[in-house]
Order: structure tokens, then C-alpha cells, then sequence
């Protein structure tokens, strides 16, 4: 057996998260390649190295003395290495890190330097051989990740390799440009990492006992989830579920490895399974719910839009043409409404009113503001009857005025417009009639 196991921020920030890394290391012999993040927090009001590091090179950029917050950061770095007795010095790597950012090396590279330095102190600590992701993590020239030659140079640079420690975050393009994921990419490296080896199991090590039915923030202690799908969790995910890094699950999805989320403070505790395909069926008809806030709807009318061959096309061409993606595009007979992230939409709203008017010269348009959709996710529901009945009267109990429904054509999901307002209780009631009522 070959795991892939990769470890937060949280779960690296001192010397003592370290140790606890080391233990579940090796307590399983099969966890044969670490993928580390940088330092995160070791308590609520700290600094993530990565945050500090993009501070540092701002500093530098603008030409402004940046030795003490360098410090700083090597302060952290010291204090992992004495805290874990190594014979480990990191001044020669420091000193490169000074004179690039001097040389203006660029914001990613600045950040990466957090999860590079991790990695040489994870390597020197296990004993595990430390593979550059700057070596066999391809970037194109746009910037875009090359998903294809990565696969090649990683699977061979990793080849007749039993053990390493190879970090997360980063590769770089081929002239050597290093050039980083999103924030939280670390994620995607172990996703990378895992299809490259062909790995058994990816196991992703956080600081919580993987994904939970519900927001934590809005429902007090909600049930963990014990399995999930790919599917599903790209709904949540991208709804809003921040366990994980949405982009994480493409690279093992197509090759059928299982990512397991764990956690790091409990390593006891089963977390989440993510499969591809699974006969279990979840605990509850739901999987999962999660939403988010701020949206807009564009809502068209026009009479006998129906027999108007390409209306939908002219307007959503409009909204590309100024580079705003839709979420959800309810459609009546003579009337479209075009959800859209408010925050995208602001910006360039009259300029997209006007786009439409001249597109298809609608007899009316209004915009709906302050808008929360919420996904209700699980692959049960196809084979269960009377979901969305539960979930709508369990809204009209709660009061809660329903502004828009959309099922997905997978049957996977509802989708359901709220006001802003009405986001938290709306959860709370389709959690309460789910899981607390356990049906
Ligand atoms: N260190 C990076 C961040 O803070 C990447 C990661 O932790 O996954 O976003």
C-alpha cells in the first residue's frame, strides 16, 4: 500500500503539531509521501507564515528595509527546529530567500518559500528524501496548471522513490518561474502527488474530524460526515464547504483514489471518506448543506420570450462579454432572471443593463439584491421521495420566504434562493428536519 498524506497549516505550526505529524507518520508505514504546508496559526490572533511572507516581499517590492519582519519569519522556522532538536541551519537558504527578494522574484515565489522551508524541516526530521515540486509541478507560461506534463515529470521524478517529502503549494513554469495554486493549494499538491504515485488512499490532515452535514458556524455541534462522493462534494465545496480546496479533487477523482480527511489533534476519529462510487447510503437522505451570501438576480421579462429563438444566448452573451459568470438561470415563459455574484455584478452593472437593453430589448428588467443560495446535497435524494417537499415546508414553518428553486439535472442537489436575512434560520430549519428529526 502507498498513502499520500498531507498535513495543514494547523497541523504544522510548532514544534509540538510536528511531533504529533511524526507520530501519525509512524504509525503507519504505508504513508510513504508528505506533502506539507507552510506554518499556520498556533493560536487564534497569530500570523500564517504564508501571510507574513507576502507582507515581507510587499516590503520589499516597495523598496522598504524588510530585515525585521524576515526575522520574524525565520523566528518561526528556528523555533520549530530547536523545538524538534534538529542539526538543521536554514541561514544559507535565508540568506537566497533576502537576495531574491531584493532581486524582485516575484509574489509567488515569496509565498512559496513557506511550505519550501517546511518541507526541508518535515525531510530532515523523517529522514524522507525532500523533492522541489519546482522540479516536476508544471506551470504554463499563462500561469495555468499543466495538469498533463505534471503527471509525466512527477510520476517519473518520483519513480524509484520509496519516501519523500515533497511540499505543497507550488511548482513552476519551465524557465524556473515559480508560481503558486490559490490560497489553501496544498490541497491540490496532495491531490497531484497521490495520481502521480498511484497511490492507495490520500489522506488529507487538518485540524478538525472532516466535513460536517452543516456550518459549525450557524448550527451548534452538527454530525460529521462519514462518506461522501466526488459529486457531492463539489457541490458543498463549491457552495461554500472549506475543508478542503475545490480544485483537490479532480486530480484523484478520474483515478479513483479515495481522499480521507483527518484529523491531525484526533487521530483516532474515522473523518470523512471521499469515493468516487459507494452503495452506502448516508446517514440521513441528505449529505450535506451549505450556501453563501451575496448574490443578484437580473430578472428579464419580455412578452412571448418563449418563441424568441436565442434570447438566452444574447443575454448571457452580454454577461460574458464583461466577464461575469452565472450561477443559476431560472427561466418562466416570458420571463430569465441571471444569478450572479453581487460583488461582480456592482461594478459594471449599468454597463450590463444597458448591454441587455440592446441585445434583446426586454419590456422590463429588475434586480433582486442581497440574495443567499443554499445547496442541499446528497445522493440519496434521487431514490427518496419527498425531499423537496420536506425542505419547502420546513421553510414556510420557519418563515422563510423562498425567492428560487433549482434542481440540478443530476438530482443531486436543490438549490434554494433566500434572502440574506433569512440564510441562517433557513439552514438551521432543513438541518432540523433532516438530522434532528433524523429522517
Ligand atoms: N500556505 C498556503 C496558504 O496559506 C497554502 C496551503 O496552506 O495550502 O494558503
Amino acid at each position: 500500500m502507498k498513502k499520500v498524506v498531507k498535513f495543514g497549516g494547523s497541523s504544522l505550526a510548532s514544534a509540538e503539531q510536528f511531533k504529533k505529524v511524526g507520530d501519525i507518520i509512524h504509525a503507519d508505514a504505508d504513508r510513504k509521501f508528505v506533502v506539507p504546508s507552510a506554518p499556520g496559526k498556533r493560536f487564534d490572533k497569530d500570523t500564517k507564515v504564508t501571510d507574513m511572507l507576502y507582507g515581507c516581499y510587499e516590503m520589499a517590492e516597495k523598496n522598504h528595509d524588510f530585515t525585521a519582519a524576515i526575522a520574524k519569519i525565520e523566528a518561526r522556522y528556528q523555533e520549530i527546529i530547536d523545538g524538534l532538536g534538529l542539526d538543521l541551519d536554514l541561514t544559507p537558504e535565508f540568506n537566497k530567500i533576502i537576495d531574491n527578494f531584493k532581486k524582485k522574484a516575484g509574489s509567488h515565489y515569496a509565498a512559496s518559500r513557506g511550505e519550501y522551508l517546511n518541507g526541508i524541516i518535515m525531510a530532515n526530521y523523517l529522514g524522507y528524501e525532500f523533492v522541489d515540486p519546482a522540479e516536476a509541478i508544471r506551470f504554463n507560461e499563462a500561469g495555468a496548471f499543466d495538469a498533463e506534463l505534471t503527471n509525466k515529470l512527477l510520476s517519473k521524478r518520483l519513480e524509484d522513490v520509496e519516501r519523500a517529502v515533497i511540499p505543497g503549494f507550488y511548482g513552476a513554469m519551465e524557465d524556473g518561474t515559480v508560481q503558486t495554486f490559490s490560497r489553501g493549494g496544498s490541497d491540490i499538491t496532495g491531490s497531484i502527488v497521490a495520481k502521480a504515485v498511484q497511490a492507495d488512499v490520500y489522506e488529507n490532515w487538518t485540524d478538525v474530524s472532516g466535513f460536517m452535514v452543516a456550518d459549525p458556524r450557524i448550527i451548534d455541534k452538527p454530525e460529521g460526515i462519514e462518506m461522501i462522493t466526488y459529486s457531492e462534494l463539489r457541490e458543498l465545496s463549491y457552495m461554500g464547504a472549506s475543508v478542503l480546496h475545490e480544485d483537490a479533487i479532480f486530480p484523484v477523482r478520474k483515478e479513483g483514489i479515495p481522499i480521507n480527511i483527518k484529523n491531525t489533534n484526533a487521530p483516532q476519529d474515522a473523518g470523512t471518506w471521499i469515493v468516487g462510487h459507494t452503495c452506502q447510503k448516508s446517514k440521513y437522505t441528505i449529505t450535506g448543506i451549505a450556501g453563501k451570501k451575496g448574490f443578484a438576480s437580473i430578472n428579464i421579462e419580455k412578452d412571448q420570450m418563449n418563441s424568441e429563438v436565442g434570447f438566452g444566448r444574447k443575454v448571457l452573451q452580454v454577461f460574458e462579454e464583461y466577464g461575469i459568470s452565472f450561477e443559476h438561470m431560472p427561466s418562466g415563459i416570458d420571463t430569465l432572471s441571471v444569478m450572479v455574484h453581487q460583488s461582480e455584478f456592482e461594478e459594471k452593472e449599468q454597463n450590463v443593463l444597458s448591454g441587455i437593453n440592446k441585445a434583446v430589448n426586454p419590456d422590463h428588467i429588475d434586480i433582486q439584491t442581497d440574495l443567499g443560495l443554499i445547496a442541499v446535497v446528497g445522493r440519496g435524494m434521487k431514490a427518496t421521495r419527498g425531499t423537496a417537499g420536506r425542505i419547502f415546508s420546513a421553510l414556510a414553518h420557519a418563515n422563510v420566504n423562498v425567492r428560487m428553486i433549482d434542481q440540478g439535472s443530476s438530482e443531486l442537489n436543490i438549490i434554494i434562493g433566500v434572502d440574506n436575512d433569512d440564510f441562517e434560520t433557513a439552514i438551521k430549519a432543513i438541518y432540523a428536519i433532516f438530522v434532528e428529526t433524523r429522517i
